[in-house]
This record gives C-alpha cells, sequence and structure tokens, in this order.
C-alpha cells in the first residue's frame, strides 16, 4: 500500500474516533453506577450528608480519574464506560489529582 493509500485509509478512522469522543453521551445521574457513586453533574450540589468527604472545591475537572482536556466542559471518566461526565460534576470516587 503507498502511503498516500495508507493515509487516505487512516483518516476516517481518525475522523470516526474524534467523533465517537465527542459524542460520548453524558453520564445520567439516574445511571445505577452514577446513583452508587452519587455522582452529580453540579459539584455543589454534592449530598454533603451522605458524602461527608466532599469539600467544596472537588470536581470531575480536578479529579485524577478524569478523562477530559483541560477547559473542556466534560470529558470521560473510566467509571462510566463510553459516557462523558461533567468537568463540574462530582461522585465519591474523587481522588485528588496528583
Ligand atoms: Fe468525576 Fe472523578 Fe467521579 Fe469520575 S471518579 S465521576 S472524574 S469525580
Amino acid at each position: 500500500m503507498t502511503s498516500r493509500r495508507r493515509f487516505i485509509a487512516i483518516v476516517p478512522l481518525l475522523g470516526a474516533a474524534a467523533l465517537a469522543r465527542a459524542e460520548a453521551p453524558l453520564v445520567d445521574p439516574k445511571d445505577p453506577q452514577a446513583v452508587a457513586l452519587g455522582y452529580t453533574p453540579d459539584a455543589a450540589k454534592a449530598d454533603k450528608a451522605k458524602y461527608p468527604k466532599y469539600a467544596a472545591g472537588q470536581t470531575c475537572g480536578n479529579c485524577a480519574l478524569y478523562q477530559g482536556k483541560a477547559g473542556d466542559a466534560s470529558g470521560p471518566c473510566p467509571l462510566y464506560a463510553g459516557k462523558a461526565v461533567l468537568a463540574k460534576g462530582w461522585c465519591s470516587a474523587w481522588v485528588k489529582r496528583p
């Protein structure tokens, strides 16, 4: 295969990957996994009585597990396969980014 042909073959794959990333649906807070972990799309509304370890300022965007880019409104989280969490969200599995 010539390098040009190879390039032409790869481009749609890259496009599909970018599309898949951009179009990952947001986690539904009513999803069983989200309920189990206390996920909320708005960290300020985290259930502080149920999750006393929550501290103001903790958000998905500064969680070690968050895979979105800085500045993105949402991004993938490995705890919710195929879904995206909001950068301003939070769940009880929050881990301080090193
Ligand atoms: Fe957000 Fe971190 Fe919980 Fe994933 S593990 S939902 S990034 S707080």
